[in-house]
């Protein structure tokens, strides 16, 4: 029996900026399932593999970088944090926080949260502010807060977050033997994708991978200040978590397409939400809106015909269904199919068995 994971900073620890006397705050995460997928690889016309970043603790990627950002806040003396957030950091935030004992203040934009998340925060013991304004005026007040006040900022500016992040990357080549040819994710304040490249670059710089892949990020059109060539000063989509119109790593991502002769493009909602039916539909997996994203991405690329043929794609979902019920179940009108007696035949006629 191998070992059960240990979470990134000790699996990858030779590849973080923690040192032997480095607190180690973890719930394990990491390790995230690749999952194959026959439909999307028919599709396409490639390998398709699903990056399930849901499975993470607090069901997000987010907790690779904050295992590490809160490890070494704690060694730094900290005991305040702060995040701007549309959900997933502030749940991710305060979750490392309460296992650290540090007190976690989150910013949050009006109204534009999904219920899971503001549970999730609230529930660790989160203070939360609601900002008049969109994410992007929230982060400017985190920032300013961590420059005038005792309280460190663990936004994905903190470049500790990148650092963590950047292991998804070490993952899929441990598992695939080598890079991809093309990595798809989606793209909201634009870390991610700067932490798989960094992640696949320094792999390969090592020796354990001998393919880079190109880096494609997926925006939602209502939110797609890379697609337009300037921040979005109100950006809307169904996707809260990549709701973002000043991307805080814009330089970074730009690099990461450019050096991996990647792009980053957009989707319709509509697409996002489709895609996010299919996956939970053909996949069994259910992802929140904007993880849908990069799925929405990759198809609308193969209409163009624009995928490596039979090349290995992996597309990473970056956080779980459950986050945000309201949005996907406001596309189906009912969810009783049919009401039936205490009847097994009643039952049986019903759900179409005979
Ligand atoms: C944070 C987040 C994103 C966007 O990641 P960035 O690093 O901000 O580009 C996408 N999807 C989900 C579910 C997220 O939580």
């Amino acid at each position: 029996m191998s070992p059960p994971w240990r979470g990134v900073i000790e699996e990858y620890r030779d590849w973080l900026p923690v040192t032997a006397t480095t607190p180690v705050i973890t719930l394990g995460e990491g390790g995230t399932p690749l999952v194959h997928s026959d439909w999307l690889s028919r599709r396409v016309g490639a390998e398709v593999w699903l990056k399930v970043e849901g499975g993470n603790p607090t069901g997000s990627f987010k907790d690779r970088g904050m295992t590490v950002a809160i490890s070494v806040a704690l060694a730094q003396g900290a005991d305040a944090c702060v995040c701007a957030s549309t959900g997933n950091t502030s749940a991710s935030m305060t979750a490392y926080a309460a296992r650290a004992g540090l007190r976690p203040i989150v910013l949050v934009p009006q109204g534009k949260i999904a219920a899971g998340k503001l549970a999730q925060a609230t529930v660790h013991g989160a203070h939360i502010l609601q900002v008049r304004g969109t994410f992007d005026d929230c982060l400017v007040i985190a920032r300013e807060l961590s420059v005038r006040y005792p309280v460190t900022l663990v936004n994905s500016v903190n470049p500790l977050r990148l650092q963590g992040q950047k292991t998804a990357a070490f993952e899929v080549v441990d598992v695939l033997g080598d890079g991809p040819d093309l990595h798809v994710l989606p793209v909201g304040n634009a870390g991610n994708i700067c932490a798989y490249w960094q992640g696949y670059q320094e792999y390969a710089a090592a020796g354990r991978a001998s393919r880079l892949p190109s880096m494609w990020g997926i925006q939602a059109d209502g939110a797609a200040p890379f697609v337009v060539g300037r921040p979005v000063a109100a950006p809307e989509t169904v996707a809260t978590a990549i709701r973002i119109g000043n991307p805080a790593s814009w330089s970074l991502a730009a690099d990461a397409c450019d050096e991996s002769g990647g792009r980053i493009g957009a989707v319709s909602d509509e697409q996002i939400l489709r895609a996010q039916r299919d996956l939970a539909a053909r996949d069994g997996v259910f992802v929140e809106p904007a993880s849908a994203a990069g799925v929405a991405g990759l198809l609308s690329a193969a209409e163009r015909r624009e995928v490596p043929v039979g090349g290995q794609v992996v597309v990473t979902l970056t956080g779980h269904g459950l986050k945000d019920t309201a949005t996907v179940m406001a596309g189906f009108d009912s969810v009783i199919d049919t009401v039936v007696d205490v009847e097994v035949h009643a039952a049986a006629a019903a759900a179409g068995l005979s």
